[in-house]
């Protein structure tokens, strides 16, 4: 920790960036003048192209016979390289890029060539996903998600406090920040109507959330132990999954969520590491009744990540910040996740994605979905300007972004946002 303390960059990077020198995520980017995607790192107000670096040679001795992997369109031949790789290439670039390192420093044409002005990249998909799972692990969105759908005495399902209840998802529809979100249609029933009824969602939400990918996989079979499971986290990102509440109602006895969610999942297009993080570790949450002991972990991935979401709707000139939450409030943690997952001996491959379920805190000005916010609807948002919101209106749009607040420098995520279209006439 003080080690990344000290680390300073000859880049200027100012105390609110979200990339200062010690955080160094992994994304795919490409520009106008090269349109072809690869692998980048960020700084300051700069992405790093290590296609470039990698053609320089500076990757090597790390990655000795894995010629051009950060050439390719998707980062996953790198992350199936597993921790030490990653972390092998990740201290390589805060070297090249601290100050008493003249390799960078002092050739202009290779810093011409491989630092780009952010403004100009084109953020891309970070990950081939083949498969996308989403948790229910926040205690404080199951307990009111309970009270509004089943009342105060059944919030909680008996099993909740007991296993991270999650559902498979849909990969394909997983899109990067800034793709536009259509107002899906389905069915839906009013509780005083006889019969359902087909059109757009009136009831459409958004969900707070964090994700992280698989780095190195595990076979069929052979179930990731909750002490190793760390060892398969290449990283994380934000995510925001779209969610139509009354499609949702409709459709989600008994098997959970489909249609309801199966039409988008946004998510932030830098991945950050558990390194980045480690300096953020918060307490591990209590968990009682204590759970079995494939549940047990000595080591947990709790962290201190503040996480905000912003809307504005077609009116607002600026974003107005509607909730303020916080990745430490979830109940069941990365390793309890990818445990479960995988107890069966369901393999995960590079490139899947897990997500956090809704982050909630424990008060409304931290619910994070708008289900909560405006509890159904029963209780609109006041924005700026006088309008008011229970669900997202057409035109509405929405950013969430998160960061660790470190001393004198952030580690941040960037944001996930997405600005909702009109249903297809
Ligand atoms: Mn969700």
């Amino acid at each position: 920790m003080t080690k990344n303390k000290v680390l300073k960059s000859f880049i200027p990077v100012s105390k609110e960036s979200h990339f200062p020198v010690q955080n160094i995520p992994f994304g795919i980017f490409k520009t106008e003048a090269n349109e072809k995607p690869r692998a980048c790192s960020a700084i300051g107000d700069f992405v790093l192209d290590l296609s470039v670096l990698e053609m320089n040679g500076v990757f090597s001795k790390f990655l000795p016979d894995k010629k051009n992997i950060f050439s390719e369109m998707y980062l996953n031949r790198f992350m199936s390289l597993g921790k030490d790789a990653r972390n092998n290439v990740r201290r390589e670039i805060q070297s090249l890029l601290s100050e008493d390192n003249p390799f960078l420093r002092d050739n202009e044409s290779l810093r011409n060539e491989c630092l780009i002005p952010s403004v100009n990249a084109i953020m891309c998909m970070p990950a081939d996903i083949g498969d996308y799972t989403d948790f229910y692990s926040s205690k404080e969105h199951a307990t009111n998600v309970g009270i509004m759908f089943r009342g105060k005495e059944n919030a909680l399902m008996p099993n909740w406090l007991h296993l991270p209840v999650a559902y498979h998802g849909r990969a394909s529809s997983v899109v990067l920040s800034g793709h536009e979100i259509v107002r899906p249609k389905g069915q839906t029933k009013d509780d005083d109507a006889e019969l359902p009824s087909f059109g757009p969602t009136k009831l459409l939400d958004f969900e707070l959330e964090t994700g992280f990918f698989i780095g190195q996989g595990n076979n069929l079979g052979e179930p990731v132990s909750i002490d190793s499971a760390e060892d398969h986290i290449f990283g994380m990102v934000l995510v925001n999954d779209w969610s139509a509440r009354d499609i949702q109602k409709w459709e989600y006895v008994p098997l959970g969520p489909f249609l309801a969610k199966n039409f988008a999942t946004s998510i932030s297009p830098w991945i950050v590491t558990p390194e980045a993080l480690e300096p953020f570790k918060s307490e591990k949450v209590k968990q009682v009744p204590e759970p079995l002991p494939y549940l047990q972990s000595r080591n947990h991935m709790s962290y201190d990540i503040k996480l905000e979401v912003s809307l504005r709707t077609e009116k607002m000139k600026e974003f107005t910040v509607i909730s303020k939450s916080n990745f430490r409030y979830l109940y069941w943690d990365m390793c309890q996740q990818l445990a479960h997952h995988t107890v069966t001996g369901c393999n995960l491959r590079t490139g899947d994605l897990l997500a956090s379920g809704t982050i909630s805190g424990p008060d409304r000005d931290s619910y994070g979905s708008l289900l909560e916010l405006t509890w159904r609807g029963s209780n609109p948002l006041k924005l700026p300007g006088g309008e008011e919101r229970k669900f997202l209106l057409d035109g509405d749009e929405l950013k969430i972004t998160g960061w660790c607040e470190g001393d004198g420098y952030r580690i941040g995520f960037g944001e996930v946002t997405g600005k909702i279209l009109p249903s297809i006439k």
